[in-house]
């Protein structure tokens, strides 16, 4: 079967927003105007299709990154199946504690919509996601949502968006009427006013520009038009000659541009009262990228390291990263992948280059939603999910098996918070430990370390919430019921200078001997660097096969750290020199001899605990601020910034994470109920002097 639609005419895009934003009822409504749902469901009624997940529901957020293809002609073309455009969206959740699946989602997607609530404009999780947005460099528009609320503006939500996230943001429509009275939009390129009749909003009609707004549209129109002539050359000329531009021309430039990253075009309405969706998927169409609208994707060679790439063309071979693996009720485990190059067909043998492994691809299938449809084949550029793929987890490359490449992998951040886990019940027991291995191989922010026989488990990951949802998942899918302790910091440990150390285990008295012998440096590296581990053994001193082993010895000995056992992270570790014996040599004493010299070489490179900073947002009533403040110091904060936002004050602050714990209940005390806040992972410090000394002494968790 050949493809359906060219390339040109696909886009993988996500909706991306700061929770309660509107998200899902954009979504919703998208999915509702191409004709995917028929129904429009309430978001707290829980009956929105995207959100599948139980819990989800429960909670009104979104956690999975589920994809779903629907089609689209833009409302200008209306009728014109010719344009018709497949989207794939791929859902992004809005809660931070979720911020990584935000991130692996934007990994794959080409281009991006951004909603903002038209009250609170910019708010601190939209920065955070914006920011991971411009390092993949993904082309964005923007929504300002809820325009019918009281309150809400757009001139400040779009002021807001230019101060705090882009100086590229350029306002493409102006709202008609404002707040209960909000109607409809005026486009300022096509010059024309439309408001939205129906049930549902899904008539979209022309009608004449009002009067007073004639002159603001002029001046608004004209400082847009201005912004996209300065991307290309034969445009300004007309333009400074006075002539009038044609709108096709105008969207011509004004897509080379958004997908530059050089304009983001904004828009306004309100997804609940059925206004202005429409017209962000005609914005989907006009100004984000198709798959060969970007550059080719770039790749290692697992074999020579060498630099591949591979453009966005089926008749390249077959290349794509598994950018989520999720249970699925019905039909067990689900890949999704992006497919980057080349074409996935059913039956056929892919590589798992990441693992080395080869797979047979079973059933395909693409998701519509709460619905699947099974698919024979993948093209270039198109998004689907794998049905049981054994070994595949997130962030895998899959690769045709003659052509292997290793795509660019996507970095998580280290986990933050834990909590000790406990089977309730023997039967419980047996179960939880294929639940907790299944729900970390779907996030790679989850870890599970220690032993479930001796009730030692611990889970960690990025926030109370994230660990609530995992042991929610537990119950509701694999039906293991747990005893959950308190949340502790996950603190790590690093070492502050350069050292060297020996490690030696030499045995050789009676039967076989044992003989490993090592000389190594330590040296920090700047933070989230991880452990890097040079090998410079020149000339045979250990022989090749032994040098693994030393570097198994050394990541076990970082496993635990010298301090106060937790994991050390962010050193190099070069292995200079060491010798060896003929026959007593093993690869079990070179480890044990690795592990030895670690430990030994951390303890004289002065070690230090790192503990996660949290990036910490308040919004309070003026009268409360010197009280918040206060309080905010006590806890060892950093206040970065405060400013006004209509009536009340925002403090941006980095706090240490142990010092957050019960602060909700803390603000609502100490403002009346009328604070809030949000929190979000930011950096890891060194834990000053007195403070590691409590933590090293088991009194401070
Ligand atoms: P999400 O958390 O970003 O997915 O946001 P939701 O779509 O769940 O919306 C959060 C809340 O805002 C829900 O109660 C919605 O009904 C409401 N909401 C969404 N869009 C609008 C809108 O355009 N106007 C108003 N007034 N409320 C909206």
């Amino acid at each position: 079967m050949p493809r359906e639609y060219p390339l040109e005419k696909v886009r993988n895009i996500g909706i991306i927003a700061h929770i309660d934003a509107g998200k899902t009822t954009v979504s919703e409504r998208i999915l509702f105007y191409t004709g995917i749902s028929y129904k429009i469901g309430e978001v707290h009624e829980g009956t929105t299709v995207m959100d599948w997940m139980e819990q989800e529901r429960e909670r009104g957020i979104t956690i999975t990154s589920a994809a779903t293809t629907v089609f689209w002609i833009p409302t200008y073309r209306a009728g014109n199946k010719e344009y018709q455009h497949q989207f794939n969206l791929i859902d992004t959740p809005g809660h931070i504690d979720f911020t990584v699946e935000v991130k692996r989602s934007l990994r794959v997607l080409d281009g991006a919509v951004v909603v903002f609530d038209g009250v609170a404009g910019v708010e601190p999780q939209s920065e955070t996601n914006w920011h991971y947005a411009d390092e993949y460099r993904v082309p964005r528009i923007c929504f300002i949502n809820k325009l019918d609320r009281m309150g809400a503006s757009f001139e400040k939500s779009l002021a807001s968006i230019y101060e705090r996230l882009t100086k590229h943001a350029v306002a493409m429509q102006m709202p008609i009427g404002a707040e209960a009275h909000f109607k409809g939009v005026v486009n300022l390129l096509e010059h024309k006013a439309y408001e939205f009749e129906g049930e549902h909003g899904e008539r979209v009609v022309e009608i004449p520009i009002p009067e007073g707004l004639k002159k603001e549209m002029q001046e608004r129109r004209h400082h847009l038009i201005e912004k996209i002539v300065d991307n290309d050359d034969a445009l300004l000329s007309s333009y400074l000659e006075g002539k009038e531009i044609p709108v096709e021309d105008l969207r011509r430039v004004l897509r080379k541009a958004v997908i530059a990253n050089k304009l983001v075009p904004v828009l306004c309405g309100s997804a609940l009262k059925n206004k202005g969706v429409q017209f962000v998927l005609d914005a989907v169409v006009d100004y984000l990228p198709s798959p060969p609208d970007l550059p080719p994707v770039k790749g290692t060679d697992p074999k020579s390291d060498a630099e591949i790439v591979r453009r966005a063309r089926d008749d390249e071979p077959f290349s794509a990263l598994a950018f989520k693996v999720a249970t699925d009720p019905y039909v067990g485990n689900l890949t999704y992948f992006r497919n980057y190059s080349g074409v996935l067909t059913r039956g056929s043998y892919i590589l798992n280059a990441s693992k080395n492994r080869q797979e047979r691809i079973g059933r395909i299938v693409r998701l519509h939603a709460n619905e699947r449809k099974e698919v024979e084949e993948v093209y270039a550029g198109g998004i689907a999910a794998i049905v049981g793929l054994k070994d595949t987890t997130t962030g895998d490359t899959l690769c045709a098996p003659d052509a292997p490449i290793v795509l660019e992998q996507i970095i998580f951040p280290e986990p933050v918070i834990g909590v000790r886990i406990e089977p309730k019940t023997k039967a419980d027991q047996e179960k939880m430990s294929t639940a907790l291995h299944r729900l970390a191989e779907e996030d790679p922010t989850f870890r599970v370390a220690g032993d479930i026989e001796t009730g030692e488990t611990i889970i960690s990951g990025m926030g109370e919430l994230h660990l609530e949802i995992i042991v929610d998942r537990m119950k509701r899918e694999f039906g293991v019921q747990a005893n959950v302790g308190r949340p502790q910091v996950a603190y790590k440990e690093t070492i502050t200078q350069e050292a060297e150390a020996e490690g030696k285990y030499i045995r050789q008295s009676g039967g076989r001997g044992q003989y490993g012998h090592v000389r190594l440096t330590v040296k920090p590296l700047a933070r989230e660097k991880g452990f890097v581990f040079v090998d410079a053994i020149r000339g045979g001193d250990i022989p090749r096969e032994f040098i693994p082993a030393v570097e198994k010895g050394v990541r076990e000995a970082l496993e635990k750290g010298v301090l106060a056992h937790y994991p050390m992270t962010d050193v190099e570790v070069t292995l200079y020199d060491g010798s060896f014996h003929e026959v007593d040599s093993s690869e079990a004493a070179f480890k044990i001899a690795g592990s030895i010299a670690l430990q030994e070489a951390a303890r004289r490179a002065k070690p230090a605990v790192l503990e996660p900073i949290m990036k910490v947002q308040v919004i309070v009533p003026q009268e409360f601020l010197g009280e918040v403040t206060g309080d905010i110091n006590s806890r060892r904060g950093k206040i970065e910034a405060m400013s006004d936002r209509a009536n009340v004050k925002v403090v941006d602050a980095h706090v240490p994470l142990s010092e957050m714990f019960g602060y909700a209940t803390e603000l609502r005390s100490m403002t009346q109920g009328r604070g809030s806040f949000t929190m979000e992972f930011s950096h890891r410090e060194e834990v000053p002097a007195n403070i590691a000394q409590l933590i090293i002494e088991g009194k401070k968790k």
